[in-house]
């Protein structure tokens, strides 16, 4: 019986074990500044949603929060987990973009009195019909996880930059907000704490994945990389996945990020000036991308989410190349 029951321990420890709080993820990164971190993976009803990550600071008159999670009762529980940490008002809530994995909890931090603020083109994605398209096809794989969700549209906005400033022993403590590009979304914002060189960075920058070109502008995104490197960050926060706590850490992962674009783009002008229209792209991309690194294959989604990527950058180039005419 014995080796039997040990088997059965082993199997269930290996069965994927979600966090049943926001809480349970809770880092500590620096001294007054903290991060939960969701499961790297699409969202499902097992995960909640809580695929993202947010992270928050504690000022001395209160405390600055970036990014809101997936879902209303995970911005409940963000709320809780700040709460665990400190009882100063909840006074700003940063959101990085407005996909539905980074803005969806901000009714939570919003009704703890944080004033939302967001890229001014996130009105555009609020008043454009497919936002709520999406909200419906998110009510339908989390279901009742969905409860009390709504879009909660920004309170302050920027169009280039904003400094929040903060309380801190006798001086003030800064955080840059900027929109540096169009790149993986209209309304991308980093958050830059200059003292420390931390950096916010919403979905601009991914470590050993892909990221998504679907709705911003390839072209675009790779300013932002140029115009992040410049900031030389030592830290590198990003809004999935692990967190880049050295300063080599975080030059990779743009470095990365910026090939994988850069590949993209060059593979899929390649294939269009063979005479390639979308759909050969979309079958063909992968093949040229191996051609062209084989370690490709060792990322995790690579062979669904490149094609589809392929699909987007498709149409721009498509746009360049007229354009150059
Ligand atoms: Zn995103």
């Amino acid at each position: 019986m014995r080796p039997l029951l040990l088997l059965l321990l082993l199997s269930l420890s290996f069965a994927q074990r979600y966090p049943e709080h926001v809480k349970e993820t809770l880092r500590r990164i620096t001294d007054r500044l903290y991060g939960v971190f969701g499961v790297y993976e699409q969202v499902s009803y097992e995960n909640r949603g809580f695929i993202s990550n947010a992270y928050f600071y504690v000022a001395d008159d209160g405390v600055l929060v970036v990014d809101a999670l997936s879902t209303y009762k995970l911005g409940k529980e963000l709320l809780e987990t700040i709460r665990g940490i400190t009882d100063k008002p909840v006074r700003f809530l940063v959101i990085t973009h407005y996909h539905t994995d980074h803005f969806y909890g901000a009714k939570a931090l919003k009704e703890a009195g944080a004033e939302v603020i967001a890229h001014e083109n996130a009105y555009e994605y609020l008043s454009d019909p497919s936002s709520y398209n999406f909200f419906l096809a998110r009510k339908k794989i989390l279901g009742e996880h969905m409860e009390g969700t709504e879009l909660t549209p920004p309170s302050l906005t920027l169009k280039d930059s904003l400094n929040v400033y903060m309380r801190e022993g006798e001086g003030l403590k800064r955080f840059e907000v900027m929109h540096l590009c169009e790149g993986h979304t209209p309304s991308d914002v980093v958050v830059f704490l200059p003292e420390e060189r931390i950096l916010i960075s919403g979905d601009l920058v991914f470590d050993g994945r892909l990221p998504f070109l679907g709705s911003g502008n390839s072209r675009s995104w790779l300013v932002c990389l140029e115009k992040i490197r410049e900031l030389r960050p030592r830290m590198l926060l990003p809004g999935h996945g692990e967190p880049m706590l050295t300063k080599e850490q975080a030059l990779r992962a743009i470095e990365q990020t910026e090939k994988y674009i850069r590949e993209l783009r060059s593979a899929v002008k390649k294939l269009i000036q063979e005479g390639c229209d979308v759909e050969c792209v979309r079958e063909r991309i992968n093949e040229v991308m191996l051609s062209v690194d084989p370690s490709y294959a060792q990322i995790p989604v690579f062979f669904s989410v490149n094609p589809v990527n392929a699909y987007y950058v498709y149409f721009e180039i498509e746009n360049e190349l007229l354009m150059e005419e």
